[in-house]
């Protein structure tokens, strides 16, 4: 089967290659791949970043990916959660199941956690092998489109959760990618105030995506100016929530100073490089700093209802940052555009 490889140590690189079939195993299953995303952390192997390079020590070469949908093409022994023909995604840590955070229900933190597309080979591939627990079923009728969008989805909807209660809030988000994006439509169908987006001058057309879907949204490219809309705006002077979705080293720096005193902050990005923060502000202003990793099996049924029951609007408008669908061999190409930071989410599809 053709497989997207990180095969060598190289910045600006991955690999298309002919790999066997994997084969199922006890416990876990074989699913055929329909739809597959490049995520941000897929570009972060691409570009061989520092932290990648250290994830991926003595793990070359591996398949990459995790953002996907499939259909189940076999079950090994002992799987009875998942059958062959269902619709399925997948949740991207492989969980110990015995350690404190598994056994108190954040196994998405687990101590011996292991990644899909990482220490287990990918799904940037005509097929992956999975454990059956990590599976969730989707009706026949889902939306193709949707499932391979809900990993991602995951990510913001795990932001959404650190909030807590988004109603009547204001809230900055900091790097309009797609995380940013999903994000800021789950804060508006959760009921926010106010939604902040703050990208660079660059970002002109994925700021236009943001205004078609997000009634009120107020998009900026000047900190400065963005300074000035919060001052005016809110009585207290910052944002209730400032959510970090750009990995850009200067972004945490922002969301504190832009989040009003007692407010939070949620960091979701993750940094190529180290950021330097002062965190005197933080401090003064006695604000909370929570960092928002996958999100836990417990609410992945929860979110999959809800894309479910969104209304037609509502899924046409996460299914808007999709804007290419390259075929799988076509992924080198695909990945250079992705680099560039001018698509939203790219997906491959192995089918063409
Ligand atoms: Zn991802
Ligand atoms: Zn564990």
């Amino acid at each position: 089967m053709l497989a997207v490889v990180k095969d060598k140590p190289l910045e600006n690189h991955i690999a298309l290659q002919e790999v066997p079939v994997p084969g199922v195993t006890e416990g876990w299953v074989l699913i055929k791949v329909d739809l597959i995303g490049i995520c941000g952390s897929d570009l972060h192997t691409y570009h061989w970043t520092k932290d990648y390079q250290q994830r991926f020590k003595g793990l070359l070469p591996a398949i990459i990916g995790h953002e996907y949908t499939g259909i189940v093409e076999a079950v090994g022994s002992g799987v009875t959660n998942v059958f062959a023909g269902d619709r399925v995604v997948s949740r991207t840590p492989i969980s110990c199941g015995r350690c404190q955070p598994c056994l108190s229900g954040q196994e998405a933190i687990c101590n011996e956690r292991r990644l899909l597309g990482v220490h287990y080979d990918g799904a940037m591939a005509e097929y992956v092998t999975v454990p059956a627990r990590n599976c969730h079923r989707l009706p026949p009728d889902y939306s193709p489109n949707l499932a391979a969008l809900s990993e991602p989805i995951s990510i913001a909807f795990g932001v959404i959760h650190k909030i807590g209660r988004p109603l009547g809030k204001n809230i900055l988000i900091i790097g309009p990618g797609p995380i940013g994006y999903f994000i800021a439509l789950l804060a508006d169908m959760a009921g926010a105030h106010k939604v902040f987006v703050l990208g660079l001058p660059s970002d002109k057309k994925r700021f236009e995506l943001f205004e078609r879907y997000i009634p009120g949204v107020e998009v900026e490219s000047d900190l400065q100016k963005l300074k000035s809309k919060l001052k005016q705006g809110i009585k207290d002077g910052g944002v209730d929530v400032a959510i970090e979705a750009s990995g850009s080293p200067q972004g945490p720096q922002m969301a504190i100073e832009l989040t009003r005193k007692q407010g939070l902050v949620v960091q979701a990005g993750i940094f190529a490089d180290s950021p330097s923060i002062d965190l005197n502000a933080a401090v003064r202003n006695q604000i909370t700093i929570k960092g928002s990793p996958a999100l836990p099996e417990r609410l992945w049924d929860r979110l999959l209802a809800l894309l479910a029951s969104t209304s037609k609007k509502q899924q046409e408008g996460f299914e808007a940052a999709i804007s290419d669908i390259f075929p799988l061999k076509g992924a080198v190409d695909a990945f250079k555009k992705a680099g560039e930071r001018k698509a939203m989410k790219i997906l491959l599809s192995p089918k063409q």
